[in-house]
Formats: C-alpha cells, sequence, structure tokens
C-alpha cells in the first residue's frame, strides 16, 4: 500500500484521495454558494468576476480579466501537451428565487435559475485539482468564466474576440439539467443544441368602431390569420426529418371590446439545426408577411434577429468525453439524450476549436416534481458538482495527450 504524507501524518494513498475529494467537494460547495447568493445578470456579472479571479489567485493561478466580466487562466501541467479549453458560464437570470434553499439569492429579481453558478463552481474545483495535481499531468488547461451566456449575442464571441481561443486544441462545457437525475450525464454526438432566433412583426392599419369593421382594415384579424398561415411552414414546407420549432410568444392588439385596433405587434422565436432549415423558415415568414400586407391592404414591418448558431460536437471529442463519464459514473449511466431545442453560446467556440458539451444530470429523484431551467424552483442536487468536476477532469487526462 502507498504511503502519503498528509498534515505530518503517514495515511495511504486511498485514504488520501478520499480526503482531497472531500476538500475539492468542500470547496466546490462553498464557491457555488457564494455565487448563487450573489447573481448578477448577463454583462453585469462584476462581482461575480472579481470573486473568480481571487479564487484563482488563491489557488495560485494568474487569472485576467476579458470583456470587462469574463475571466480568463492558464495552468501548465509539468508534461507539454495539448492546451484544452474548459469553459463555464457565469450569469444569472432576471427570475424572482422561490427555491426554498437556504443559500438563496440576496439581490432580489435575480437567480442563478440556470445552474451557471454550479457550472462556475465546477471549474473552479478544477482549476483546485489540476493546482494539486499538475505534477502528475500533460498539457496546459485554459480555464474559461464567461460572462452573458444568457442574454444574444451572448459572451462567447466576446471573449473569442479578446482571444481566449488562441492556442487553443480542443474545448469542452458543460451545462447542467434537470432532465436527468444526479448520477447520470448525457453526451450528444452531432447536434447538441439549436439556431435560437427571434423576430417582430406588426400590422397597421385603420382601425374604428367594433360595429363597422368594413370602414377598418382589422389588423388584428390579419395578425391571426399571419399566424394560421405561418403555422404550416414547418408542418408544410420542412422536411419531416429536419427538426425546426416555430412559436408566437407575443400577440399584440387592441385596447377596448367594441374597438378595432390600428396596430398588431407578434414576436416570435424560431428553432432548427440545419441553417438551410432556418433560412428557409425566415424567409417564408418573411414573404408571408408581405402577402398578408397586400391582401388585407395594411402596412407592417418585419425583423428578424438571428441568435446563437446551432451547436455542432465533435463526434472524437464527445467519444473522449463518453469515455470520461463512463470512468466517473458508470456505463449504464451515461445517456444519449436527444439535443435540445435550446440555443448555447458554446456553440461559437465549436465553430472555431474542435469540442463538445455535455449535460450533467442534478436533479433529485425526492425533490418530486421537476422544477427545470429557468424556473424560480430551479435547484442543483450538489452531488452532481463532484461529478461533473470528475468527469472535467478525467476528459483534461485524455485530451490533453489526445493527438
Ligand atoms: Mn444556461
Amino acid at each position: 500500500m502507498a504511503l502519503v504524507v498528509s498534515k505530518g501524518k503517514f495515511v495511504s494513498e486511498a485514504d488520501s484521495n478520499k480526503m482531497n475529494r472531500a476538500s475539492i467537494n468542500d470547496y466546490m460547495v462553498r464557491v457555488r454558494r457564494h455565487i448563487h447568493q450573489f447573481p448578477e445578470l448577463s454583462f453585469k456579472e462584476f462581482e461575480t468576476a472579481s470573486f473568480i479571479e481571487s479564487e484563482l489567485r488563491a489557488l495560485g493561478l494568474s487569472p485576467r480579466k476579458v470583456a470587462e466580466t469574463g475571466v480568463v487562466a492558464d495552468l501548465e501541467m509539468a508534461r507539454s501537451g495539448k492546451t484544452v479549453a474548459v469553459r463555464a458560464d457565469i450569469d444569472a437570470l432576471p427570475v424572482d428565487e422561490e427555491s426554498g434553499e437556504p443559500f438563496a439569492s440576496r439581490n432580489t429579481g435575480v437567480m442563478h435559475a440556470c445552474g451557471h453558478d454550479a457550472h462556475a463552481a465546477m471549474v473552479l474545483g478544477l482549476a483546485k485539482e489540476l493546482a494539486e495535481r499538475k505534477s502528475e499531468l500533460t498539457g496546459r488547461v485554459r480555464l474559461i468564466f464567461q460572462p452573458a451566456e444568457e442574454s444574444p449575442p451572448g459572451g462567447a464571441l466576446k471573449l473569442i474576440e479578446a482571444g481566449v481561443l488562441e492556442g487553443v486544441d480542443y474545448i469542452i462545457g458543460q451545462h447542467v439539467t434537470t432532465d436527468l437525475t444526479v448520477g447520470h450525464v448525457g453526451i450528444n454526438y452531432g447536434y447538441g443544441a439549436a439556431i435560437a432566433d427571434h423576430f417582430t412583426v406588426s400590422f397597421t392599419g385603420p382601425g374604428g368602431h367594433g360595429a363597422r369593421p368594413y370602414q377598418t382594415k382589422d389588423v388584428l384579424v390579419v395578425a391571426s390569420a399571419y399566424v394560421m398561415l405561418c403555422q404550416t411552414i414547418i408542418s408544410r414546407m420542412i422536411e419531416a426529418s429536419e427538426p425546426a420549432v416555430l412559436t408566437f410568444g407575443t400577440f399584440e392588439s387592441g385596447f377596448r371590446y367594441n374597438v378595432i385596433a390600428s396596430k398588431s405587434e407578434l414576436t416570435g422565436t424560431v428553432r432548427a439545426y440545419n441553417p438551410a432549415v432556418r433560412d428557409l423558415i425566415r424567409d417564408r415568414l418573411r414573404k408571408t408577411h408581405e402577402l398578408v400586407c397586400k391582401i388585407y391592404e395594411c402596412e407592417g414591418n418585419f425583423e428578424y434577429f438571428e441568435g446563437y448558431p446551432s451547436l455542432l460536437n465533435d463526434r472524437t471529442i464527445s467519444e473522449v468525453v463518453k469515455e470520461a463519464s463512463e470512468a466517473v459514473v458508470g456505463k449504464e449511466h451515461v445517456e444519449f439524450p436527444p439535443p435540445t431545442m435550446g440555443g448555447e453560446d458554446f456553440a461559437y467556440y465549436l465553430q472555431r476549436v474542435k469540442g463538445t458539451f455535455f449535460r450533467l444530470g442534478v436533479w433529485n429523484i425526492a425533490w418530486g416534481k421537476i422544477a427545470g431551467q429557468h424556473s424560480p424552483k430551479h435547484r442543483v442536487d450538489e452531488r452532481s458538482l463532484d461529478i461533473g468536476e470528475r468527469i472535467l477532469f478525467e476528459s483534461f487526462r485524455r485530451l490533453s495527450v489526445l493527438e
């Protein structure tokens, strides 16, 4: 049995590893709860970034701020090898927390409801473990703490423009998910998240008395026709094997039961994996708007905003992270969930560097009805921090020597 010195005493290597594990887990829980208590909105992560920076300094690293509220730090291992970037997003959401946790948000109206506090804690935990074990490891890690994942155009592009991918061979990231219970991990080969665009359309024309519609253009009816026509784009014009979603999220028109409105405004979102499918949906939305305006003799505006691109995982790197996950949670707990139609700006890194984005199960079955990401009741089973950090570590170990 190998003996190592710990706090001046000889202990077995297994006991020493257990003690190290406990100290990394205690560390992650502490930093996660701190970040959770003081959540900040996208591009306003000033305190969070300063906290992360000082934690990294305390671990002996030399972090630097990028794009105001981002933090980046490199750490060299004993032997030279690949540079592997690990990214955590750090922003919170405008949600009023109802989780009931003793360490709930102290910033009213702002909450880490998407688990980015956990992401940051796990990458800090990784920093701690790598700093302690660098003598036995190869390569270099680049830790990226990224602002503003929740607010397109997002923080990723800003960080990329600031050079965070320079010299990076591979990149990995993760997202907590309540779709999987703690102890389970989700791997996606290929697409992992969708294109997430949004649009605003309006119709304007003379309104009037509810009893005399013939004197108006009744743009409320016009907008209703538009919604119904557009809802055939996906069902009738897109190949069934291509995932796509079109949702109208708001429909505003009118102010009184017997007055015909002079304006209708609709907003919505488009989701797809394939950019060609997105282009088709956008073009049909625009064309339908033009034609509906023509048929009903009214005016209107059409504005379309491109959001994050689809997230495309590299097959080889996904395979490596799958193996790392199996080493941590066992083959039977690694799942292959369908990719989400949600958006994620990690996609931008993957357009430039090979990598993958995996899902970390954080829900505890005993908690009952699932409170998903962005819910005010969202919670993270903190046992998942241990698992996520170990997967990052095992992935780094494999990728740092991958040719
Ligand atoms: Mn998120």
